[in-house]
């Protein structure tokens, strides 16, 4: 395809699937490596022999709080499920397992279906996993199961890369690449450095071969290593123990945190925290949650792609994929408090524009549930309406008011979630271990080890965060009466977005203006948004005057560089310091909240607790607070803005110099 090359970003490298083959229509076998999966005597019976007794599992789960594998060679997640089937069965009721593994040419998931189909045994727990199984995009995937207590993360790349875009303190090490004569890449020095920067202390290894240069590898990057008996005709295998000291990490012990603010970003976090069984005290000025830009009656949640795999799309993308799961894992999709999974149509711009739809979703192998290119006609057809041209369909997209999105957060948070409404809170102040919450008067509200300020542009109003660059955008949108004879099955958008008539009455919108303050409807933005109404789907709005329009307006927050700002909050004056270690922020979610809260709020809880981390430390590094003094290296030891303004919304984003 002409411009392809061009356009792909030279660090997009689509992910190549295996291949299903059996030997002798029994053995999983690879043709790329000629080698096979698992020992013919059995995977599962290999899985418990080499690398749960090669670890000294179960027995290491009991009285743990967390435990976390890293697994290299995901294949067809038999070690995986043996490993969740042993859990379930150990008895380890107090134990979260972390299981991350990395897989450079995944199965598709029909491929899977037929060989967990030979594995009765796990059947239920495998068809879980496929039930979640991703999409074969490149990078990380997080899966929860089992209300929480397991949690999959799928590295789909090259073993050495994706190591080392992990963040993680790692108890016990799967090595399960093919023969090392025919995989080494899975062998190097380069992955064997990785396992040891992410050793927790007493990390174990257990792996079936005793290939020499595996010993020798593995003990040049400080392991200490023994041999053990093999699995059935293998004489022997090799475990071992990570033999260098380990710098250990300070876990915040005492588990309550402190969520400022009841927006989607706040919920979500609430949530996040509340299924790892923290108390969550949820602090909101108004009387109830999605009050403000998260008080809007509907917005869209779908991906973005872009050829360029740009860190915008591959977020957006990622956290969509990660909020569908993790609805599907939280609770039923029939639960939904709103008819969220319509799906939504994304009209192209132009011809040209309809060309890129189609080079993206060849690009990325979509699969035709997730997205897809539809001609006029079909669009048509799908949308119940005339559209006004080609589109790509995101058929498991949709849409939903994120005020029931808030609800459904703090319904299904298991009762740890306490909340005070009505409250504002005017400032946060350390002491000794903990945080305070202050009111005007400089009254202690309440204390907590942790706090996470998910309050949008509010967080200028602490000294902490007075310097993060963020600020309002005004967005209107319209409130267009449902009318007989004219049906919307799906959501619409290109500049902006229909959705489907729900208490009769369509979200038409949103506009998008940096430098407004006016909290009043403006009459402009509604010719805006029909004029946009009247591009997507021409006749629809018909007859309707700006007269018949409700609207809403809400004021988003956004960060310079869009990106939202998540994780741990430092301290610009003194970054060193740890002044303001126990402060996260989860902000700026901008025109995308529906999309990102998830994801963004598994971050933020991921960071709190010390977890392995949901996404590439490379994306991490673009979206924590501390980016800013990267860019803004006048920030440090100032504090406040370049040119010691404090004016949030004078600050437009402008690139320093
Ligand atoms: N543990 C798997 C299971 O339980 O089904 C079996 C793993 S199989 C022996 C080895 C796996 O390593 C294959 O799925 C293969 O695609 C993967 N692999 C090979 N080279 C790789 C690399 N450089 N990076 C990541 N994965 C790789």
């Amino acid at each position: 395809m002409p411009g392809q090359c061009f356009l792909m970003s030279p660090d997009f490298q689509p992910v190549v699937p295996a291949v299903l083959s059996f030997l002798d229509n029994a053995t999983l076998y690879s043709s790329r490596f000629d080698d096979i999966y698992a020992s013919a005597n059995g995977a599962l019976e290999q899985a418990q022999h080499v690398f749960l007794d090669g670890n000294d599992l179960p027995r290491r789960w009991q009285g743990a709080n967390r435990f976390t594998i890293v697994e290299t060679g995901f294949g067809a997640g038999l070690n995986f499920l043996a490993t969740w089937r042993a859990l379930r069965q150990s008895g380890a009721t107090g134990v979260d397992l972390h299981y991350v593994s990395v897989e450079k040419h995944p199965f598709p998931l029909a491929a899977l279906e037929a060989i967990h189909e030979r594995y009765s045994e796990i059947g239920e727990i495998a068809d879980r996993l496929r039930e979640q199984y991703p999409p074969l995009l490149p990078g990380f995937h997080r899966l929860h199961f089992d209300n929480g207590r397991v949690t999959l993360t799928l590295l789909f790349g090259d073993a050495a890369e994706m190591l080392h875009q992990l963040q993680a303190r790692v108890d016990a090490f799967f090595l399960d690449g093919f023969a090392p004569a025919r995989n080494p890449d899975m062998w190097s020095a380069g992955v064997f450095r990785e396992l040891a920067r992410l050793a927790g202390a007493n990390a174990t290894l257990a792996t079936y071969t005793v290939a020499a240069s595996v010993w020798n590898g593995l003990e040049a990057a400080g392991f200490a290593l023994e041999k053990r008996q093999g699995f059935a005709s293998k004489r022997e295998m090799l475990c071992g123990r990570y033999a260098r000291p380990v710098k250990e990490t300070g876990n915040i012990r005492d588990k309550r945190v402190i969520v400022i603010g009841a927006g989607l970003a706040g919920t979500s976090c609430a949530n996040s925290m509340a299924r790892r069984g923290w108390d969550v005290l949820l602090i909101e000025r108004h009387p109830g949650p999605a009050q403000e830009a998260s008080g809007i009656p509907a917005g869209l949640m779908r991906p973005v792609f872009s050829l360029d795999w740009n860190p915008h799309s591959r977020f957006t993308s990622g956290a969509f994929l990660y909020a569908i799961r993790h609805r599907l894992a939280a609770r039923p999709l029939d639960d939904e408090p709103t008819p969220a999974g319509n799906g939504v149509l994304q009209l192209a711009r132009d011809a040209f524009h309809f060309e890129k739809q189609q080079r993206i979703v060849e690009q990325f192998s979509l699969p035709r549930d997730l997205a897809c290119v539809v001609q006029t006609r079909e669009a048509t057809e799908i949308a119940g309406t005339t559209v006004a041209g080609p589109a790509i369909w995101f058929p498991s997209s949709g849409w939903a008011s994120p005020a029931a999105m808030c609800r459904s957060n703090l319904d299904h948070s298991g009762g740890g979630v306490t909340n005070l409404y009505g409250c504002d809170v005017a400032g946060v102040r350390r002491t000794g271990a903990c945080w305070d919450v202050l009111d005007a008067s400089g009254q202690v509200l309440a204390h907590a080890p942790a706090i996470v300020l998910a309050n949008a542009l509010t967080v200028r109003r602490f000294v902490q965060a007075d310097w993060l660059p963020l600020r309002p955008v005004r967005g209107q949108v319209s409130l267009m009466p449902q009318r007989i004879g004219r049906d919307l099955r799906t959501a619409v958008c290109r500049e902006g977005y229909i959705t489907p008539a729900k208490d009769g009455m369509h979200c038409v919108g949103a506009t998008f203006n940096e430098d407004l303050p006016d909290i009043e409807a403006r009459l402009e933005d509604h010719e805006t948004n029909l004029l946009r109404l009247e591009s997507m789907l021409p006749g629809f709005g018909e007859g309707v005057t700006t007269a018949n329009l409700g609207a809403r307006v809400a004021f988003r927050t956004m960060s310079f560089d869009r990106l939202p700002v998540l994780g741990a909050l430092p301290d610009p004056r003194r970054p060193a310091s740890g002044d303001t270690d126990g402060l996260f922020t989860c902000l700026a979610l901008g025109s995308r909240g529906m999309t990102w809260a998830a994801l963004s709020a598994e971050i933020v809880a991921s960071r709190v607790c010390g977890e392995p981390m949901p996404i590439e430390a490379s994306m991490l590094k673009m979206l924590e607070p501390d980016r800013f003094l990267r860019m803004y290296p006048e920030r440090r030891n100032q504090g406040g803005k370049p040119g010691g303004t404090n004016d949030q919304t004078s600050d437009t984003g402008a690139k320093p110099g």
